[in-house]
Order: C-alpha cells, then sequence, then structure tokens
C-alpha cells in the first residue's frame, strides 16, 4: 500500500517505528502513537486502574 504523501515521515513516538514497518501510526498533539503502542498502553492502563 503506497503512502500518501500527508503520511510520509510519519513514526511513532514511542517505538520509533513507521507506516512502512506496517504499522498504523495515528498524530495526536505533539506526540505520534501506533497501533502496538495504543495496544500496550491501553493495556498498562487498565492494569493500573484494576490496581485501586
Ligand atoms: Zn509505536
Amino acid at each position: 500500500m503506497p503512502l500518501r504523501d500527508d503520511q510520509a515521515g510519519m513514526s511513532c513516538s514511542f517505538c520509533k517505528l513507521d507506516l512502512s514497518s506496517g504499522r498504523q501510526v495515528a498524530a495526536g498533539r505533539g506526540a505520534m502513537i501506533c497501533n502496538e503502542c495504543v495496544e500496550i498502553s491501553r493495556e498498562i492502563l487498565q492494569d493500573k486502574m484494576s490496581e485501586n
């Protein structure tokens, strides 16, 4: 799947992998995150919430 111009150079702020690795990268405010890091952070947050 070819990258669109506005996706070129986008890489995850956490794992530093970019779209060419096959990951989906979403841009937030001042940071970008890929689908893998979203999953990881979601699990971490769920663990933290279940601690309380
Ligand atoms: Zn990532």
